[in-house]
């Protein structure tokens, strides 16, 4: 008796609009794997963890996709989302000005040739790029649902659309 009292007393309080009456319709079957995805993105419950995985992902594709070779000795093969900055700084971890295509030799196996990469940004972006990212990367910085959720999509739009996208957001 008790769990039918609780069961009702939850019943009540569910919303009764559309989308609990899709879920019901929807069969996990014919559900693509790619549409969950997408749907898990949008939701507001989605964990602020996956969101900054899948940014990562599509970041890091984008990246690659739009550079071609590796920023600190050219390789074209095997190349990474080599991050100037590391990723476990949040304020520079999406910016596109810290995210250069790097084979894995230089990423991983030479611990991403910092002195090499910070010459090639100063060289690239103009003398003190490389400070600079260094003193945004110290700042706190938490990204939430939104703003993830539109960097999202912004690198699905393209290179320059992401970096226009990411440069708005980050000067609010
Ligand atoms: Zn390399």
């Amino acid at each position: 008796m008790r769990i039918i009292g609780e069961y009702k007393e939850k019943r009540k309080k569910e919303p009764t609009g559309s989308k609990t009456k899709k879920v019901k319709k929807m069969s996990p079957l014919i559900i693509s794997p790619a549409k969950i995805r997408e749907k898990d993105i949008r939701s507001p419950h989605s964990k602020i963890g996956s969101l900054k995985k899948i940014l990562d992902q599509k970041l890091s594709r984008l990246i690659r996709e739009h550079e071609k070779k590796c920023c600190t000795c050219g390789a074209t093969t095997n190349l990474q989302n080599g991050h100037f900055r590391s990723r476990r700084f949040f304020s520079t971890r999406y910016n596109p000005l810290n995210c250069h295509a790097q084979c894995v030799g230089c990423n991983v196996f030479k611990f991403g040739m910092s002195y090499e990469y910070s010459l090639w940004l100063d060289e690239t972006y103009g003398a003190d790029t490389a400070a600079k990212l260094k003193t945004e990367s110290e700042k706190i910085k938490q990204w939430n649902h939104l703003e993830l959720i539109e960097l999202i999509e912004a690198t699905k739009k393209g290179y320059y659309f992401y970096r226009d996208t990411y440069n708005r957001l980050s000067t609010v």
